[in-house]
């Protein structure tokens, strides 16, 4: 059981900027910046931070598309010092699940944030005109953006404000497309041209805010409270960075190296999970994309690992046959598994146009997939009907020009099933019946793993019902690997510390590709060469703690752990594990919350 008032509080270092909350009103077009030593000596940064901003701010019950729900950003001690400490936490209130939203991204965003002198941004309010927001050393500028709202593609925004502001290669330029402007629920926010705040709908929050884009930049400088040893650990970390077998791999292939092993292992969701594995699967592999489409690779600022894999796809023009138009494309594993796999695409240059098309669009990649993947179903299914007036395109496994013009229609919504469909899958689903085959989980579309009973587990009870709240994909993985017996307590217990000591990271906020090196031993070092003392134990109180304070905030806002909805179709289609026990999962969803503080585990 967390103890809420036993929390260590730590001495900030003298001078570091990281307590500065910069307060942004947009209705009224007012910024001011307030010290909040109480969160940061608490909290530590981050999803911390975020969580206590969130919950101060957001009032119970608000729409989230209205100016009242605020958008939060928050970085923490180790970004800007430590190399892979390169994230940043958005937290809201989301439109796709109605309740937690949290989504972290890259870039250059964190390091942009603490250059310019802030640990947290807070947007409240609203505009009645397009504006994008320029941040520099803590002072903000309300810039007009009619020219660019409507502009067909999220790259063209970033060009025209890449122009407009200072500091290039320091700054973060994070804006919204056409997606984001329509309030789609699950739009993202692009960071850099390839990354993304991608889930759970805040690139739509954005549009309701007609909120186009900000561009962050500053010169602070960062203190360290003891510089040899700030060095020494420096050296050790990146060593550590460079030579690390797993990391070597993201850099080479990057996650895209995970399609073939998945679909080996027949866990690699394919067809709305109609099949966990794909005829085909080595024309979209990372191998394949790698020796025929890398153009180049990038990297998050003060990442060595670089695991950013950018496709050049060349395509001829239509009457100069030696002419060809050249367009970068970025690709990951999780695009390639819900615009490729699960849409039964394996034709390469067809998925690197899709991918391509939800980016010019800016849609979260992960729920548009499954979008598509559950309207295909429904249209095979005749719940929906193509139609003879083509109002709903007649979507057909591998097709992917009918997906091209489906996200179109996503965005533009010109009838009531692509409205519904721009609601999320959830929603869609309900309205038109096909829930049995609508891959949810708490409101929020699967992720690319059917690995096992851990796997949905921890999309069920992940604060975010994402993969990465707390990696039962690698727990299913490991325990194959070891010809274990999971239990229901056993699989509850492994994923509740899991995602515990993962607040740890994403307060600080490390990439989680980085956390074998950053163990806690190391995170506890590297917080005191910058002078944060907290034992192992202090840190694990956090972790629950931050923990409890996310579930609250579900809580508070109608999430219920027993009404959680467990798709038919995961039962159905067998994992390596073999076919799912509904009992098992209801047990061990039981268990996991169970073990969260009282306080926050009232149904
Ligand atoms: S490993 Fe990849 S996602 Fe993580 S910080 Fe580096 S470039 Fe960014």
């Amino acid at each position: 059981m967390v103890c809420w008032n036993s929390l260590k509080v730590v001495e900030l270092v003298e001078g570091d900027p990281i307590k500065n909350v910069l307060y942004v009103d947009l209705t009224r077009r007012r910024y001011w910046i307030e010290e909040r030593n109480d969160l940061f000596q608490k909290y530590i940064g981050g999803s911390g931070v975020a969580i206590k901003l969130l919950l101060e701010e957001c009032r119970r019950g608000v729409d989230p598309l209205s100016p009242e729900n605020p958008i939060v950003f928050a970085v923490g001690p180790l970004n800007c010092v430590f190399p892979m400490a390169s994230k940043t936490v958005a937290m809201f209130k989301s439109p796709l699940t109605g309740n937690l939203g949290e989504s972290h991204a890259g870039g250059r965003s964190g390091i942009a944030l603490r250059s310019a002198g802030l640990g947290a941004l807070v947007i409240r309010g609203a505009s009645d005109t397009p504006i994008y927001l320029s941040i520099y050393d803590g002072k903000a500028s309300f810039r007009d953006a009619r020219v660019l709202w409507g502009m067909r593609s999220s790259y063209t925004v970033g060009r025209v404000i890449r122009e407009r502001e200072p500091k290039a290669g320091l700054r973060t330029i994070m804006r919204i497309g056409r997606a984001g402007e329509r309030m789609v629920r699950y739009a993202c926010v692009i960071t850099e041209t390839y990354r993304h705040f991608g889930r759970l709908g805040l690139g739509a929050v954005f549009g309701s805010k007609k909120l186009k884009a900000l561009a962050i930049a500053g010169t602070n400088n960062i203190k360290v409270k003891d510089i040899k040893a700030y060095k020494e650990l420096y050296q050790e970390i990146f060593k550590s960075e460079i030579t690390a077998p797993a990391l070597k791999k993201y850099h080479d292939i990057g996650t895209p190296m995970n399609v073939m092993p998945l679909n080996k292992l027949q866990a690699l969701p394919a067809y709305n999970l109609k099949s966990a594995s794909l005829d085909g699967a080595e024309q979209i592999s990372g191998e394949n994309l790698a020796r025929n489409y890398l153009g180049r690779r990038v990297a998050c600022g003060h990442c060595p690992v670089s695991c950013i894999h950018l496709a050049a796809l060349r395509e001829p023009y239509e009457k100069e046959p030696y002419f060809y138009k050249t367009t970068m494309i970025s690709y990951d594993y999780e695009p390639i598994y819900a615009l490729g796999s699960m849409l039964g695409i394996t034709s390469p240059e067809g998925l690197l146009k899709l991918i391509d098309e939800v980016e010019v669009a800016g849609l979260d990649a992960m729920s548009c997939g499954v979008a598509l993947a559950w309207a295909t179903e429904a249209v095979e299914k005749s719940v929906v009907s193509s139609g003879p007036d083509g109002t709903i395109v007649n979507l057909r496994w591998g097709d992917y020009n009918a997906y091209i013009k489906a996200v179109e229609y996503i965005v533009e919504q010109p009838n009531e099933f692509y409205k519904a469909l721009a609601h999320g899958v959830e929603y869609a689903a309900t309205k038109y019946g096909g829930l049995e085959y609508a891959l949810t989980f708490g409101g929020n579309e699967m992720p690319g793993y059917h690995t096992g009973p851990a796997a949905h587990i921890g999309y069920l009870t992940g604060a975010r019902h994402s993969h990465l709240d707390s990696a039962g994909y690698s727990l299913d993985q490991k325990i194959l690997a070891s010809k274990g017996e999971p239990t229901p307590t056993s699989v509850a217990n492994t994923l509740f510390e899991e995602e515990a000591w993962r607040q740890i990271l994403s307060s600080l906020v490390v990439c989680f590709f980085a956390r074998e090196i950053y163990k806690p031993e190391v995170v506890q070092k590297a917080l005191k060469v910058v002078g944060w003392d907290l034992s192992l134990e202090d840190m694990k109180k956090i972790g629950y703690e931050i923990l409890a304070l996310k579930h609250e905030f579900k809580r508070r806002e109608g999430f219920k752990a027993d009404a959680l909805r467990i798709p038919k179709r995961i039962l159905e289609t067998p994992t390596p594990f073999g076919r799912l026990d509904e009992a098992f999962i209801r047990d061990a969803v039981k268990e996991y919350f169970a073990r969260l503080p009282r306080s926050t585990n009232q149904p």
